[in-house]
């Protein structure tokens, strides 16, 4: 099909495409990556008035460090960069070990981390991801700028606190104290497909490797990524690493109440949550004890 007609405007800047959207409001739409947003045109689920391509705006993809204490990483940043840049394998590791089961090669070389996350899809890894890291994100706009962080920002399906006239500019995440360790983990039909469900995982051991932090989000599990690190939280302080990661394992499944999909009922959902968060808090700890 062919999308229904809208106005093609592309940006400058940064301050031409803030103003354009603060003209348009919700009549208007950012072109990042265009892998979700021109299928839906297509098939006339989004029919945007304008389009504003933020394409050329070159200060959007990079990736720097804030005082050796966080990442921050451009909205147009794309999936390629992020799955090939020594810095995230190195300093957050679990972004990289994520990004090989987001789609195929050619939607990840036009994919943008800012796309992916505005575009809010609960089945999607790094809404889970940078709730797991306690990320936050910068919203901008003709009137100013704001952080919100990753766990305020997704409202619901396809649905982000931000307003009609903000985009999304910068994701910061902060980087992992030393004995950490994380997991990515998740089922999916076949590879590059949406998961039936997945986990990020990030765990802090003490120097008797015993658990003192942990976070763990959900993808696919709910309406948003399900932060489940209240459950997880069952390992911190045990000694008994393999039944405390069984007792959280078995929290988490607990806490958790999916809504299922088409190819995947609620009990298989949550199944799978037991499992993948025995597997990746397993994991996840063995990283942070040995490196
Ligand atoms: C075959 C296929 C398989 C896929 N598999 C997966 C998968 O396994 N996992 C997964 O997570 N995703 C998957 N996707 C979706 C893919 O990750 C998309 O690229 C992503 O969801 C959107 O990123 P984008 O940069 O392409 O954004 P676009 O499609 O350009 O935009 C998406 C939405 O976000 C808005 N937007 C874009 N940038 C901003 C911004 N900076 N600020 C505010 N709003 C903005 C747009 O206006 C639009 O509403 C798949 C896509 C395809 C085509």
């Amino acid at each position: 099909m062919k999308p229904a007609p809208f106005k093609y405007i592309a940006a400058e800047s940064l301050e031409h495409a803030l103003a354009v959207k603060a003209e348009y409001g919700d009549e208007a739409r950012f072109l990042a990556g265009g892998q979700s947003l021109v299928p839906a045109m297509n098939f006339r689920l989004a029919q945007p008035a304008v389009l504003i391509d933020v394409n050329p705006i070159e200060a959007l993809s990079s990736i720097g460090r804030v005082n050796g204490h966080a990442l921050r990483i451009g909205a147009l940043t794309r999936y390629r960069m992020l799955e090939r840049d020594a810095a995230i394998a190195g300093e957050i590791p679990l972004i990289a070990e994520a990004l090989p089961h987001i789609a195929h090669p050619q939607v990840r070389n036009r994919g943008t981390i800012g796309g992916n996350l505005s575009h809010a899809d609960p089945a999607s890894e790094l809404p889970a991801i940078v709730v797991a890291l306690e990320g936050r994100l910068r919203a901008q706009s003709a009137r100013g700028e704001r952080w919100i962080v990753a766990s305020d920002f997704f409202l619901g399906p396809l649905t982000t606190a931000l307003a009609d006239d903000e985009m999304l500019t910068e994701v910061e995440l902060p980087l992992q104290p030393a004995r950490s360790g994380s997991c990515f983990m998740e089922v999916a039909r076949r590879k590059g497909d949406f998961a039936l469900l997945g986990i990020a995982v990030v765990v802090a051991v003490d120097e008797a490797g015993v658990c003192r932090r942990v976070r763990a989000a959900l993808c696919g599990g709910g309406e948003t990524p399900v932060d489940v690190s209240a459950a997880a939280a069952v390992l911190i302080g045990r000694q008994d690493r393999e039944a405390a990661v069984t007792d959280a394992a078995a929290a988490v499944r607990q806490a958790v109440d999916p809504p299922g999909n088409m190819h995947a009922d609620p009990g298989y959902q949550r199944h799978l949550a037991g499992v993948l968060a025995k597997r990746a808090l397993a994991a996840a700890l063995e990283r942070a004890c040995h490196g």
